[in-house]
């Protein structure tokens, strides 16, 4: 490293950072189908079957704070949030492995809160722990998992495959769990300011728990296959629609039309935006932590879809040069900007 050159982390960004590190890495095995860029990575099994793989790390103070995070809860988040990717991949997740990193302030009893939730993540999405690893650290915790799974080769789903015209589709509803964060944040700062107050939780019980116990859309997975649908390009909605919306479109070189009065919203994100005077709409477009799937259909798939409560179009693709754009309420289309979470700013 040069004296003089020194890039901060904050000016180039998550994706930037990634890119600027791995571009040199050439793919030197016949089996690596897909390495950095997608949700998981697709390795091939037998030629006709893949693994797929994702790994994902929570570090204390920067996604979760123990003040207001049940540790048992810790755990199962932190389970859902590997799988979701797999499931962005229209994969099955089937194992996990989990690495702890815990200061002394944190007994045996901690962590065994931390493996009940863990354990519970894993009875309910049907996987394995098949190992892992158990440090310690200077201060604070942190939890890597990395999640494993299968496809069939052909019905793999990346975020590049996608094409002009098609209809681009979100599960649940969104801005919810950034909502819950809110909520939490703003009782923290009460509490600090006057220990005497108990903190106000009453009538948030969706939007915390969305922000605490999200559930990844293993249910959506198993519709589409039913439905005999297949997703032309998928993520998982982790850093909020806008920047998702953004890999979709830059991996497939389109362009995208959403639409703001179609994204759905539960009513209690709506009325606890407006509190918080935020606009609902930015909860959606810049929140985060939903885990909901984005993913586009062809046309003619759109009767299979039709009437789905768990699905929700929201726009179609369009072509490279036409940008993304947010129709708004009034028919005026506004830019978007890819103003996910960077844990950098
Ligand atoms: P997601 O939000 O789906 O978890 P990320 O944004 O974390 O995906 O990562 C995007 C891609 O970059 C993934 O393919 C991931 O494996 C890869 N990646 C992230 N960090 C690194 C790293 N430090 N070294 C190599 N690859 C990385
Ligand atoms: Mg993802």
């Amino acid at each position: 490293m040069s004296e003089e050159k020194r890039t901060s982390l904050e000016s180039i960004g998550e994706f930037g950072l990634i890119e600027e590190l791995t571009k040199n890495f050439k793919s030197k095995r016949e089996s690596t189908i897909y390495g950095v860029g997608d949700d998981a990575a697709v390795i091939d099994k037998d030629g006709e079957n893949v693994m797929l793989i994702s790994t994902d790390a929570l570090i204390e103070g920067i996604h979760f704070n123990l003040m207001y995070t049940p540790l048992m809860h810790l755990g199962y988040k932190a389970v859902v949030v590997n799988l979701s990717d797999i499931y962005a991949m229209n994969g099955t997740a089937e194992q996990i492995l989990v690495t702890i990193a815990a200061s002394s302030r944190f007994p045996k009893e901690a962590l065994e809160e931390l493996y009940k939730g863990i354990e519970k993540a894993c009875d309910f999405y049907e996987v394995d722990l098949v190992g892992g690893d158990t440090t310690s650290s200077v201060s604070g915790l942190m939890i890597s998992i990395t999640a494993i799974g299968t496809a069939k080769k052909e019905d793999v789903v990346y975020r590049s495959g996608g094409k002009e015209n098609e209809l681009i589709v979100v599960t649940g509803d969104l801005g919810a769990a950034y909502m819950g964060l809110q909520i939490l944040e703003r009782e923290r700062s009460v509490y600090k300011a006057n220990p005497e107050i108990q903190p106000d939780l009453d009538g948030y019980d969706y939007i915390l728990e969305r922000q605490l116990k999200p559930e990844a859309r293993k249910d959506i997975i198993k519709f589409l296959k039913e439905l005999d649908v297949k997703p032309t390009s998928m993520i998982d909605i982790s850093d909020g629609l806008a920047s998702e919306l953004f890999h979709l479109c830059n991996q497939s070189k389109l362009g995208a039309v959403i639409y703001d009065e179609k994204l759905p919203i539960d009513t209690s994100v709506s009325t606890t935006a407006i509190d918080f005077n935020i606009s609902p709409t930015t909860s959606v477009l810049n929140g985060g932590e939903d885990y909901e799937l984005l993913f586009s259909i062809k046309q003619e798939d759109f009767d299979k879809i039709k009437g789905n409560p768990h699905m929700t179009v929201i726009g179609h693709y369009t072509a490279k040069d036409s940008g993304l754009y947010l129709v708004d309420k009034q028919g005026s289309a506004i830019q978007l900007k890819a103003q996910g979470w960077n844990h950098f700013a």
